[in-house]
């Protein structure tokens, strides 16, 4: 069946899961096989050569970890996908697998914090010329293009601060020089967001985050044109950062319950934005659905939801953040976000430690910026912690102010 034409809650639960599994068994096995046995010489060598389809190795590809592919290919509405140990593996991989030395890249200053450092670390040791745009001025960005580049990288809504870029636009931009056009799609995930039908060539998903949804599972995807989705392939298989059937499981089975559990977190973070923007003790409150942010008009064009992850700055120092988190009860302290549960940090000391306060400051992270990645819970009890929390924050100022 064609699950491209169907609901992206009914693809999320069928894409790649149609085919007769081993003794009936209604859900995908986990194929913990290296190799794959074949009776015939001559079928053997159709399927090595891409003649015939099925598996070979488990570097190359594997039954699991291709009903995961298939998912991602359908809810991005791509011709083909492919995937990787990690998000970074995607990442990196895509970038490798199609630049050489002599290439230029236009990207934006925000993105993920491991991308970055492939921009700034990595890739120029390979004579790869990379551009960082401020996040947001598409102008500028719109120039650095029209100057000529072979790949154009996009993330959007952004970490930590939830800054919003116009994929359409850009995009646009970016085929008038014939530049390839990525997108991390993992903030937003392909039921807030496809990038392909907004222009975008190659779409890039940490599975880790969103899309797996339990913190218990790594993975990385990529899917987008069949031509360069191949090229990318060709090299993952080689250098060998291939994701691996027992996690491609988790993540599929994840993917089960995405739009229910996306769904659940758009509704939740825009009522915790909201509850927070109107509270005394909070400063600024960074999401793309609230009317206030900038990037607002761009996010209703291109986004059907906001998506789970907020960030937001107190009335305070660094201390009283300190103080504010470790108050809250449904909360885990630690990196990483798109989880059932509800997951907080400070940018300070996870996605941002490496940069110095004036760093920071510059891409407008304030030392008292906090990330929140809304879980599944209900929500009245999120925003029943969130305020106890804040009044234990009121009753630390009184303390001070009476000693
Ligand atoms: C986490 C993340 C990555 C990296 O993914 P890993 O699975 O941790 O390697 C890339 N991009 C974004 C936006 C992320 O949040």
């Amino acid at each position: 069946m064609d699950f491209s034409k169907k609901n992206k809650g009914t693809a999320s639960v069928w894409a790649g899961e149609t085919d007769p599994f081993y003794k009936g068994a209604t859900t995908s096995p986990i194929v913990n096989s290296v190799a794959f046995a074949y009776h015939d010489l001559d079928e053997w060598h159709d399927v090595a050569t891409g003649k015939a389809e099925g598996h070979i190795y488990s570097r190359n590809t594997n039954p699991t970890v291709h009903v995961l592919e298939e998912k991602i290919r359908i809810l991005e509405g791509a011709e083909a996908a492919t995937s990787f140990a990690t998000g970074m593996g995607a990442i990196s991989n895509t970038l490798f697998g199609l630049l050489a030395p002599g290439k230029r890249v236009v990207s934006i200053k925000d993105t993920y914090g491991g991308t970055s450092r492939l921009f700034l670390d990595f890739l120029p040791t390979y004579q790869i010329n990379v551009t960082l745009c401020e996040t947001g001025n598409h102008e500028a960005m719109e120039a650095e293009i029209a100057k000529g580049c072979d790949l154009v990288y996009l993330e959007t809504p952004t970490n930590p601060t939830l800054k919003v870029v116009d994929i359409k636009r850009l995009s646009a931009a970016a085929h008038q020089v014939g530049a390839v056009v990525v997108v991390d799609n993992t903030f937003a995930t392909p039921i807030n967001q496809n990038p392909l039908k907004l222009g975008a060539d190659l779409v890039i998903h940490s599975a880790t985050k969103f899309l797996g949804g339990h913190s218990d599972a790594m993975g990385g995807l990529l899917c987008g044109k069949k031509e360069l989705v191949e090229k990318v392939f060709r090299f993952r298989e080689i250098n060998g950062a291939s994701l691996q059937a027992d996690p491609a499981y988790l993540i599929a089975r994840g993917m089960k319950t995405l739009e229910l559990r996306i769904e659940r977190q758009n509704a939740s973070a825009l009522k915790i934005a909201r509850f927070l923007k109107a509270h005394p003790k909070v400063n600024d409150v960074f999401y793309p659905g609230l009317e206030t942010h900038p990037g607002h008009g761009i996010a209703k064009e291109q986004m059907s939801g906001f998506g789970g992850v907020l960030s937001f700055s107190l009335k305070g120092s660094y201390d009283d953040v300190k103080t504010f988190l470790t108050k809250l009860n449904f909360v885990h302290l630690a990196a990483s976000l798109g989880s059932v549960s509800t997951l907080a940090g400070p940018p300070r000391t996870t996605s941002h430690v490496e940069l110095t306060e004036a760093q920071r400051a510059q891409l407008g992270i304030p030392e008292s910026l906090i990330r929140y990645s809304v879980g599944i819970e209900n929500v009245e009890d999120l925003i029943g912690d969130l305020t106890q929390a804040l009044a234990a924050l009121e009753a630390v100022f009184e303390t001070e102010k009476t000693v």
